[in-house]
C-alpha cells in the first residue's frame, strides 16, 4: 500500500528560487527533480547494486502504460512521432497544445489522468493531428483515423477507472485488465478460485488479464514467455546482473523474484514476499513488480512499479522508536479490544532514500509504502514500511514560498504551527499510517477480508490515516521522544481537516465528484468529525472578507473523534460490514459542495500552484577502468521531456498492442 504525497499542504518560508527544484509545469503538473544525498558515500558494490536495480526499475515502464489502456502505447508512440518529425513552427498553438497533451499522457502513463482518472481533453484539432500524421508519416498498427477518434471523442473510454455503484465496473473502466468480460463473469471466475478455504490464499488474478476465448475465461499472464514477456525479459535480465553482486540475503530475494517473473506462479510471488519482508539487513531496497491493485475498479489487479532505494540511517531513529513501541500502540488503540491484535509481529520501519523510480512510482510516486499486500503474510510475517525522505523534501522545497498558507489557513497560529512542525508532522503521520496503521487489528473469526469489494481501498488507507492521527495527538508521543510538544499533531489535525474539507477539492474538476481513495479517505474523516463535533463547534467553517476558511477549535474533542471513527472503521473491517463501508463512504467521502468546490478552485488557481508533483529521475552511469567497474556517477537531468524521449527510446520494449 503506497501513501499518496499531501501536495496541496503548503509551506511559508523565505522566498527562494523555485527554479532550482521545479523543472516543468503543464496543466495541473508541476515536475519536480529530487536529490539523492549519500549515495557517493555507498560502497561500491552498492552503488553498482543501485545501478542494476535502477534499469530493471525503468524496463516496466511500457507495461503500465498497457494496464492502464489498451491503445496507450499506440498513442503515445503516434504522439512522439509527430513531436520528433514536426517541421512547422514549435510556437503554433495547436503543436504547444499537442505538446502538452503528450507531457500529460506521459505523467499518466497514458490518456486518463493518473488521479481524476478522467481522459484528458486534447485542445489541439483533430483535423491538425491527421494533417500531421501524414506529414510526419506516423507508422501504427491502428489506423490513424481511429487513433483520433479514442482522443477526440469523449464519449469513448471517458474514465480509466469506473466505481460508481450500480454500474457494470468491469466494462465501464477503460483500464486494460479485463476484455470481453462483464463483472459479474469476472466475480464469478475468483469467488470460484477462492471458493476452497486456504488460510494462505495467493492473490487470485493478480498478475494476468482476463480475457474471454471461445467463449471460455483465460487469464493472460504476465510473466516471461507470457504477455508483456518482452519486457519481464529486461527486468530479469538487470535482476540476474543485481542477483550476481548482491550479498545475503538480498541475493536470494531477488532469485526468488526472478523465479517468479519466469513462472508467473503467485506462489513463488509469495514465496518471494516472505523473503523481502524479513530482510531488515540489507542496505540497498527495492519493488519491482505487480504491486498495488488501485487501478483495477475490483481491487485485484497489480498494476506494475518498481523503485531503488537505500536506508537513511540517520532519520531511521525516528521509526525505530516507533517500530520498538509497536504492541503498545496496539494495545492501546481505542477499537474494539476483540480487534487488536494479541501479538504485533515483524513491525519494521525505515526512512529511505529513493534512487530510481519506475512504472507506477513514475513521475508520481508515493512518499510512503507498506509492503506486501496479502493479509495472511502480513499476518503471520509482518510487513515492511517506509518513508521516503528525499521526496518529501523536494515536495516542500518546490511548495517554499507559494503563498497557499497565507491564503487558505485562517489563523496566524496556525500557520507558524504549520511552518515549524510541518515537516515533522507530516513525517510522523505518515510512519504511523505505515508502519502501524496499515499492519494494526485483526479480523474477526471467519472473516477473510475482501468483502468490502470496491469501498477496500477507501476503508483501509482510511483506517491507517485514522490511527495515524490519532497517536499523533497521544500525550506517548512525547513520553517516548519523538516530538517535544503536542503542537505537533495540532499543526497536522489543522492541516488534514482544512485540505479534506476544503482545499484538497482543488484536485477535482468542477462538476466532478471525489473518486480516488486516498482523496476520499482523506475527505471523509474531515466530513465524519465534523458532523459529529458539530454541537460543540469541533471544526468550523468561517466566513471572512467573502472567503471560507476552516478552523479546529478544539483539538482534544478531535482526537477523541479519531479515535472513535477508528473504532467503528475498525470494526467495518474486522467484521467484514459493507453495507456499512459502503454507507461511511457514500456519505461522507464522494459528494462535493458545488459552491465551496468553485471558490476553492479560484483561490487555488489564482497562486498559480499546480495541484499535482512528480518527478524527474537522476541518471547513473557506469565509471569502468580496464574492464572494471571502478565506480557508479550520478546526475541530475532538469529536462522532463528529453528524459521521457529518453524513456521510450531505450525502456520500451513491447509491441504497440499486447
Ligand atoms: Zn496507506
Amino acid at each position: 500500500m503506497g501513501i499518496m504525497a499531501m501536495a496541496l499542504v503548503g509551506c511559508k518560508s523565505e522566498t527562494k528560487s523555485e527554479t532550482a527544484w521545479i523543472v516543468d509545469r503543464f496543466d495541473d503538473i508541476k515536475v519536480i527533480r529530487y536529490e539523492v544525498p549519500e549515495f557517493e558515500k555507498l560502497s561500491l558494490n552498492d552503488k553498482v547494486l543501485v545501478y542494476y536495480l535502477a534499469e530493471a526499475a525503468k524496463c516496466g515502464r511500457d507495461i503500465l502504460f498497457d494496464q492502464n489502456f489498451k491503445y496507450n502505447l499506440t498513442i503515445r508512440r503516434a504522439l512522439e512521432q509527430i513531436y520528433e518529425r514536426y517541421e512547422g513552427d514549435r510556437t503554433a498553438a495547436d503543436f504547444v497544445a499537442m505538446e502538452k497533451y503528450l507531457k500529460k499522457v506521459w505523467f499518466a502513463n497514458g490518456i486518463h489522468h493518473h488521479y481524476s482518472n478522467d481522459k484528458f481533453a486534447p485542445e489541439f484539432s483533430r483535423e491538425w493531428f491527421m494533417a500531421q500524421s501524414e506529414a510526419c508519416k506516423v507508422e501504427s498498427p491502428v489506423a490513424v483515423e481511429e487513433i483520433a477518434e479514442i482522443i477526440f471523442n469523449p464519449a469513448l473510454y471517458p474514465t480509466k477507472l469506473n466505481q460508481t455503484a450500480g454500474v457494470d465496473m468491469v466494462k465501464e473502466s477503460a483500464v486494460n485488465f479485463y476484455e470481453g468480460v462483464n463483472e459479474a463473469e469476472v466475480q464469478a471466475f475468483y469467488a470460484k478460485m477462492a471458493a476452497k478455504h486456504d488460510p494462505r490464499p495467493v492473490s487470485y488474478g493478480l498478475n494476468s488479464k482476463l480475457v474471454k476465448e471461445n467463449g471460455k475465461l483465460v487469464e493472460k499472464v504476465w510473466k516471461e514467455g507470457g504477455m508483456y514477456g518482452a519486457a519481464i525479459e529486461q527486468i530479469i535480465h538487470w535482476l540476474e546482473k543485481a542477483e550476481s553482486v548482491a550479498e545475503e540475503p538480498l541475493k536470494d530475494i531477488i532469485a526468488k523474484l526472478i523465479k517468479y517473473y519466469r513462472s508467473g506462479d503467485l506462489r513463488d510471488f509469495d514465496a518471494y514476499n516472505i523473503a523481502w519482508v524479513q530482510d531488515t539487513v540489507s542496505n540497498v531496497d527495492f519493488v519491482n513488480g505487480f504491486i498495488e491493485d488501485y487501478s483495477d475498479p475490483l481491487g485485484r489487479k497489480a498494476s506494475w512499479e518498481g523503485n531503488v532505494s537505500f536506508v537513511d540511517k540517520a532519520a531511521c531513529e525516528r521509526t525505530k522508536i516507533i517500530a520498538a513501541n509497536a504492541q503498545w500502540f496496539e494495545d492501546n488503540s481505542p477499537i474494539n479490544p476483540a480487534y487488536r491484535k494479541p501479538v504485533v509481529k515483524g513491525v519494521s520501519a525505515k526512512v529511505i532514500t529513493v534512487a530510481m523510480l519506475g512504472g507506477d512510482c513514475y513521475p508520481a510516486t508515493p512518499i510512503g509504502i507498506n509492503l506486501p499486500n496479502a493479509d495472511w503474510i502480513r499476518k503471520e510475517y509482518g510487513s515492511k514500511s517506509v518513508t521516503i525522505d528525499n521526496i518529501t523534501y523536494a515536495y516542500k522545497q518546490a511548495a517554499r514560498g507559494n503563498g497557499f498558507s497565507e491564503e487558505f489557513v485562517l489563523r496566524a497560529e496556525d500557520r507558524a504551527r504549520m511552518e515549524q512542525y510541518g515537516k515533522l508532522a507530516d513525517d510522523l503521520h505518515t510512519d504511523l499510517h505505515e508502519c502501524l496503521g496499515h499492519g494494526s487489528g485483526q479480523l474477526a473469526p471467519g472473516v477473510r477480508g475482501g468483502e468490502l469489494g470496491s469501498y477496500t481501498s477507501t476503508l483501509e488507507e482510511t483506517r491507517a490515516d485514522l490511527f495515524g492521527l490519532y497517536y499523533l495527538g497521544d500525550p506517548k508521543m512525547v513520553e517516548i521522544g519523538l516530538i517535544t510538544s503536542l503542537d505537533v499533531a495540532k499543526a497536522q489535525y489543522a492541516s488534514y481537516i482544512m485540505n479534506g474539507l476544503m482545499t484538497q477539492l482543488a484536485r477535482i474538476e468542477l462538476g466532478k465528484n471525489v473518486e480516488e481513495a486516498h482523496m476520499r479517505n482523506r475527505k471523509m474523516i474531515a466530513e465524519w468529525c465534523f458532523e459529529k463535533g458539530k454541537a460543540d463547534n469541533v471544526i468550523e467553517f468561517v466566513k471572512e472578507n467573502g472567503k471560507t476558511y476552516v478552523v479546529v477549535n478544539d483539538f482534544e474533542r478531535l482526537h477523541t473523534l479519531f479515535g472513535d471513527m477508528l473504532r467503528e472503521v475498525q470494526r467495518i473491517k474486522s467484521e467484514g460490514d459493507y453495507e456499512a463501508g459502503k454507507a461511511l463512504v457514500e456519505q461522507y467521502g464522494v459528494k462535493v459542495d458545488s459552491t465551496l468546490h468553485k471558490e476553492v478552485r479560484e483561490r487555488y488557481y489564482a497562486l498559480n500552484i499546480e495541484p499535482y508533483g512528480g518527478f524527474v529521475n537522476p541518471e547513473f552511469e557506469l565509471v569502468e577502468e580496464d574492464g572494471k567497474i571502478v565506480d557508479v556517477k550520478i546526475s541530475y537531468p532538469a529536462n522532463y521531456v528529453e528524459q521521457m524521449l529518453h524513456y521510450s527510446k531505450d525502456y520500451s520494449f513491447l509491441p504497440s498492442l499486447n
